[in-house]
């Protein structure tokens, strides 16, 4: 097991001094769950970070996993996805980008492009007063598994 932590991975770099510049400390387990959410592009919820991470780190707990994903987020090195239900996912992606949420299975996968720097016309008027910094588009509806199209060919 020492052999992980010997070998440096460049992201355990960027990762240590995000987190350093935040007063938060490097640990073996917040770098297993970055790592692993820079690996993947599957918005995982903590319970699939938890899963994916045990693999590696089989002494994780899922509490430490939650409190890990919520440091990575408050370094600005993740993304929290929140819905109404209040499920959440996280993204190891925090470059500007749109999501497509699956209203069947919940998968959320990323659209591909960047966004323009203001919203689209449709939703372009803000609250009296209110300057736009930003926005965040989520397209809804049936991913290639979950198409009715897909269910009949089942
Ligand atoms: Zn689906
Ligand atoms: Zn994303």
């Amino acid at each position: 097991m020492s052999d992980m932590s010997e070998r440096q991975r460049p992201s355990d770099q960027i990762l240590r001094l995000a987190l350093e510049s935040n007063g938060q400390r490097f640990t073996e387990q917040r770098a297993a769950v970055f790592r692993f959410l820079a690996s993947t592009d599957m918005h995982p919820t903590a319970d699939e970070v938890f899963l994916a991470v045990r693999e590696e780190v089989p002494v994780i707990s899922l509490a430490t996993v939650y409190k890990s994903l919520e440091t990575l987020v408050g370094c600005g090195l993740a993304m929290k996805l929140t819905y109404g239900d209040g499920s959440a996912r996280y993204d190891g992606r925090t470059d500007p980008h749109h999501h497509a949420r699956c209203l069947t299975c919940s998968k959320v996968f990323d659209v591909p492009g960047h966004p323009g720097p203001a919203p689209p016309s449709a939703v372009d008027e803000a609250p009296d007063g209110f300057r736009v910094t930003g926005y965040r588009l989520e397209v809804t509806g049936y991913c290639a598994d979950c198409r009715p199209e897909a269910a009949a060919r089942a």
